[in-house]
Parts: C-alpha cells; structure tokens; sequence
C-alpha cells in the first residue's frame, strides 16, 4: 500500500442495517445513499445494501449513475427535480420524486404525456428548508392526485431538525405539524432519520397525530456507515459497527533532536529527542487540516498523537513511545480503534463532513 485507503465492509453495513430493522420492526426502509454513500462508494454500497426497500440519493445524477450501474431498485431523489429536463431524467430513469415546492407541482401540472412517476409530498413541518408549509399541504395533495404525471398513492414526507438533541421538544413538535397537515392519509409516511430511529420511536411509526393506511418508511443515512448520531453516545454503546477504515502508509520514520520542528509554519517542536512518522496522508485524501491538534492516528494498534500541520499528501505522527514503527506499517486515521466521531470532534466539524470528503484518490476496497 503506497497511499490512503478506505477499506470499507460489506458486513458491517449489512450488520448495521439489521440494527436499523431492529429499531424499526415492520418498517420500510430507504436507505440514503447521497454523496457517494457518505464517501463509501454509490453503486457499490447500493449492492451491498441489496434487499432495502428503496435507495434515497440527493441529485438526479447520482439516481443517473446508480441506474448506469446497473441498479434496478426504486430510487428516491430527495431534492426532487428543478426543472422540465431534470423531470424528463427522472422519467427517463425512473427516478421517484419529492415534491417539496409549488413551482414542482407547477411543472408536473405541465408535463407532457409520458410515464407516470411515484412522488413523496414533503411537509415542511420545522426544518425551515425544502418543504411546502403545513397549511398549504392539503392543497399540494389534491393538485399532486389530479396530475396524470404522477402515480397514484403518494407519499408524505418531513424532515427532522433537532433529532439528534434528545433532550429537545422540537420533535414532537414537528411530529404534531405533520399531522395537523396531513389529517388521514391513505398512502404511505416517512419521517425518520438515523437520530430519528434511534432516539425517537414516535418518528418511525407517527401515529399518535397523524392516521395513515400506508406503510412506514425510515430513512437512515449515517447509522448504516456505523456512526453515531449523537454527540454523546458512541456508536458502538448503539451497537453500530463502522463501516469504512481508512487507513494509510507510513512511508518515513524520523529521528528528529530536543527543539526540531515539524512541518508547514514549524508549529510543533521536539521537546525531547523524538521518533516521528510520517504518513501518506493529508488533507487531498480527505484528513482534515484541523485535525492536527489533539488527534491521533493508530499504528499497529497503539495510538499516536498527529503533531505539526496536516498538509496535502502528508501527516506527521509521534511515535517515540511505540514500538518498533517501520516505513511500510499501516496507520489507521479513523476506523475500528479511533471513531470518525472522535476525529471529528477534534477538528471541529461533524463526522458526516469527513465522511463525504474522502477524496477521489482515496481507493476503496471492498472487503466481507
Ligand atoms: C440525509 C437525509 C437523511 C439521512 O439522514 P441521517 O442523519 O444520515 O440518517 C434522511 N432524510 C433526508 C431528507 C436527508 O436529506
């Protein structure tokens, strides 16, 4: 090995789905698969993944690439379509639509004659992002029912906030808006997201507001790849396995003098004689330049402290107190032994931005 690798298992994001099953007994389940699966490869985590309900992309290009990969699940475009090109591609690839403002419904309404597609009606219900507000929702619905170019039984959707503060009220509050849009609803409802089935059941299956015929449908994204969605509850106190491993190569071990400094701006010196290893990794790979203070790398299952700067194709470690650390020893940057979560924290962003940025030079190897 010879640059970063993201070593990611197909068992654990099937384990990790089971885990979603559990949480959600009875439940549908779409599986998002947005960004490259959250930098873990689209079409081959739509393989992994095969025996989901349906697979739930953000943009119609990757509901293009996963059918150019043969894909043949229902796929759900959860921005929806912008345009009468964007709704010819989703008819072309039969690409289910969410229908989140008026001037979608507009277009549909306009449609030429031709395939009639599955559509989700998203409520707006407290996210203040896509979503037509509560009131308006009836109305959406009767225009949506009329419309030739959508299937009949559509589906409601809403998108939660707050879901991951478990001690907020906003959940329930969003909870009763959808209901209070919705009334009776004869089709099918989706509400929850990872932190939504984790942490709120009354997300999975929203009946206490809201009375509907349809199936349930939960949306987990990030609990698939094995990551927690809360800040303090680890995966693995969830009984999440991390999916990806990313790991690289030391490819130099320095022995550097007391008052030596390492790296861009000469930010961290040697305050003793030191045994420093430097790894093909940076931040063209997707490692965080923020990372470098307070993280950590792990060498032959012993923890390093990164020092200096994390620059583009290399990072520096400390390895006086190891054993034994050799040029061509694997470092792992977050996996099994160091969360995403923890690296993260330290560079302070969340692990959903440090999954997606795994670069596209970083090699994906699929392993059992
Ligand atoms: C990304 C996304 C999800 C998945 O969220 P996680 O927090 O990763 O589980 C679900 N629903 C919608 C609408 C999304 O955009």
């Amino acid at each position: 090995m010879s640059s970063v690798v993201a070593v990611i298992r197909a068992s654990a994001l099937q384990q990790n789905l089971a885990t979603v099953r559990r949480c959600a007994p009875g439940c549908a389940v779409m599986a998002v698969i947005k960004a490259n699966a959250y930098g873990h490869g689209l079409v081959a985590v739509a393989r992994i993944l095969n025996g989901v309900d349906a697979l739930a992309v953000a943009r119609m290009r990757e509901a293009i690439e996963l059918r150019e990969g043969g894909v043949d699940s229902i796929v759900v475009c959860l921005s929806g379509f912008t345009d009468v090109d964007e709704l010819k591609l989703a008819r072309e690839y039969r690409v289910q639509l969410v229908i989140h403002a008026r001037h979608q419904i507009d277009l549909l309404e306009q449609a030429a004659p031709g395939v009639a597609l599955p559509a989700w009606l998203k409520i707006d219900s407290g996210m203040g992002r896509l979503g037509i507000s509560s009131d308006e929702g009836r109305a959406a619905f009767q225009r949506l029912s009329a419309c030739p170019a959508v299937s009949p039984g559509i589906g409601l959707m809403t998108h939660l906030a707050c879901a991951d503060d478990l001690g907020s009220d906003a959940t329930g509050k969003q909870i009763d808006i959808l209901g209070r849009a919705a009334g009776d609803w004869e089709g099918d409802v989706s509400v929850a997201n990872s932190a939504g089935i984790m942490g709120w059941p009354d997300s999975i299956r929203p009946s206490a507001s809201l009375s509907y015929t349809g199936r349930s449908w939960v949306r987990p994204g990030l609990m698939l790849y094995g990551v927690s969605p809360f800040a303090d509850r680890s995966a693995s106190e969830l009984g999440l396995r991390p999916a990806m491993s990313l790991q690289a190569p030391v490819i130099s071990v320095r022995r550097l003098k007391a008052g030596q400094t390492v790296g861009y701006g000469a930010t961290w010196r040697a305050d003793r004689d030191s045994l420093i290893a430097v790894l093909a990794a940076g931040y063209g790979d997707g490692m965080p330049w923020r990372a470098a203070a307070g993280s950590a790398v792990v060498i032959n299952g012993s923890s390093a402290p990164i020092v200096g700067r994390v620059s583009m194709d290399l990072l520096t470690a400390d390895v006086t107190d190891l054993e034994d650390v050799r040029p061509g020893d694997t470092a792992v940057l977050w996996g099994d032994d160091i969360p995403v979560e923890a690296v993260a924290e330290c560079a302070g962003t969340i692990p959903y931005e440090l999954l997606t940025s795994v670069t596209s030079r970083v090699k994906r190897d699929y392993v059992d």
